[in-house]
């Protein structure tokens, strides 16, 4: 297969690289995606489910029922011991969903393949090297594959990160867990103890008899990979036996260690999802930040190999998307810290609760914790700019529909609420809706805001411009962004 330099490849098949060839395709950029292992199967179930704005943005796209359909929503949001809860919040997903990954990464890959994306299995990368007019990507067997631009969603362990030099600050660990699932010979207690050493939970998997086991190591577990020895001092460490463990079919050590990549650009290398951050998995974001970052980076580089917009645009994807993502990870790493039972845990969970009796600071770590207050800055001073546009009821002059049906082709969509904007001139692209919204704009965290004459929606669904009534500095917006 040849590869003209418009082309991305996207090296990882996880939720992150999925998300992103979706992106990508739907932006009519001709993506491949590489990953190493040879078949779609994931080893192990992995991560539990994802927060209201991930299936938010799933329902940007038209597919989030597809998750909705399989999984169970579920309240799985807290801090200490207070439950952060959405319910009240302003979203047409006021839940957690919880669904293991190897049915979220079963359902993506569908998605995917109906865009037409084409993606080789078995290929491991082994480095990359990048001139003024693409990269070379050099592979473990073969020809390297040579393409206008490289995005590693190859997780926390990224060979794209390191071969492009970008370095990877942080916090090192100071815990580590053993993950696996296995048979067992005894019956074990099911649910989540915590103790002085730290979380640890057992629960029985869809087949009635494999046992998903979490389990704290007393001391720093090394970067190698475990072993059913291991597993076994580590339950009987906790539980006093190990439950007569046997027939592995996944072992896994993962750590709190908490680290985003300096850079998220390196001229024609970029990085998403776990390849650009790493974090203690407790408070289940991984996946919700690699689609993120999917959705935030897929539409500004199909503009930029299709020549819509110039490279610089990709700038704004780690101006946006850093300083987003690093509040996530204060967040991950404050959550891990109460996951441990001694007295001093204790006394911080007591004072955390203390102020999550008062509901600002709970809506504010909801917010957060769920994604829905994610704000870009956007330059303007209406606080929709920068945010997720809410997905409010629509009457158009095709009937009636919601904000969120009009991103399906993550287009941008030029909302026309009565301004009575002049749609020529527009960039094809732009999609220009009149509509009659009597739905109230209300933003989680924020609350109400006032009522938008018009607004300029990203394919993100970000704002990128509120208009006041007059068509006052949308070139500019259209300009910048489209
Ligand atoms: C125990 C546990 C529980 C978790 N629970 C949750 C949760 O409840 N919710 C949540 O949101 N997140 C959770 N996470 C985190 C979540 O699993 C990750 O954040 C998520 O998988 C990251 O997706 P990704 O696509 O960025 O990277 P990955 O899923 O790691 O995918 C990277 C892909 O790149 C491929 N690859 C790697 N190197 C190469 C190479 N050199 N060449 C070619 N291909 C390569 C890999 O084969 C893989 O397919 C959990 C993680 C763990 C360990």
């Amino acid at each position: 297969m040849t590869f003209e330099p418009s082309n991305v490849v996207v090296v990882g098949s996880g939720p992150t690289g999925l998300v992103l060839a979706a992106e990508l395709a739907l932006g009519g950029a001709e993506v491949l995606v590489v990953d190493r292992r040879p078949t779609a199967e994931l080893a192990g179930s992995r991560a539990g489910g994802f927060h209201s704005r991930t299936i938010e943005l799933l329902d940007q796209r038209g597919v989030a029922d597809r998750f909705l359909a399989e999984g169970t929503t579920v309240q799985v949001l807290s801090f200490g011991s207070t439950s952060l809860d959405v319910s009240g919040f302003p979203t047409r997903h006021p839940y957690t969903l919880g669904l293991w990954q190897n049915h979220i990464e079963r359902i993506l890959l569908g998605w995917v393949e109906e865009l037409g994306v084409s993606i080789r299995r078995g290929v491991e990368v082994t480095g990359l090297a990048q001139d003024e007019h693409g990269v070379d990507l050099h592979v473990a067997d073969g020809e390297p594959l040579r393409a206008a631009y490289i995005v590693g969603a190859d997780g926390g362990r990224s060979v794209i990160r390191r071969s492009a030099g970008i370095e990877f600050p942080g916090a090192d660990a100071t815990r580590t867990n053993l993950v696996a699932e296995v048979e067992v010979t005894e019956e074990t207690p099911t649910g989540v103890r915590y103790d002085e050493i730290g979380v640890h939970g057992l629960g029985v998997l869809e087949n009635g008899h494999t046992v998903r086991v979490v389990v704290t190591e007393r001391e720093l577990g090394p970067s190698t990979e475990p072993s059913l020895a291991d597993l076994s001092a580590a339950l009987r460490e906790v539980y006093g036996t190990d439950f007569g463990v046997h027939d592995p079919t996944w072992i896994s050590r993962f750590s709190d260690a908490t680290r985003q990549a300096a850079a998220y650009r390196d001229r024609r290398v970029l990085l998403a999802g776990d390849a650009a951050h790493v974090h203690p998995p407790s408070s289940g974001q991984g996946i919700g930040l690699g689609v993120q970052d999917a959705m935030n980076l897929g539409w500004k580089l199909a503009q930029v190999v299709g020549d819509v917009s110039s490279d610089t645009l990709l700038d704004t994807y780690q101006a946006e998307r850093h300083p987003a993502t690093a509040r996530v990870l204060g967040f991950a790493m404050a959550v891990s810290l109460t996951q441990r039972a001694d007295a001093r845990t204790a006394a911080l969970k007591d004072a955390i609760d203390m102020l999550l009796a008062f509901d600002a600071p709970r809506d504010a770590l909801a917010g957060l914790a769920s994604g829905l207050d994610v704000a870009y800055d956007v330059s303007g001073g209406h606080p929709l700019l920068g945010r997720r546009v809410p997905d409010l009821d629509l009457v158009t002059a095709d009937g009636p529909t919601r904000v969120f049906e009009l991103l399906h082709q993550a287009r941008p969509v030029l909302l026309d609420l009565g301004a009575a904007l002049d749609p020529h001139g527009l960039p094809d692209r732009v999609r220009h809706v009149p509509a009659r919204c009597d739905a109230d704009w209300v933003l989680p965290v924020v609350g109400p805001v006032r009522p938008p004459a018009a607004l300029l929606v990203r394919p993100d669904g970000h704002v990128a411009w509120v208009g006041d009534g007059t068509g006052g500095g949308l070139s500019e917006a259209l300009a910048r962004w489209c």
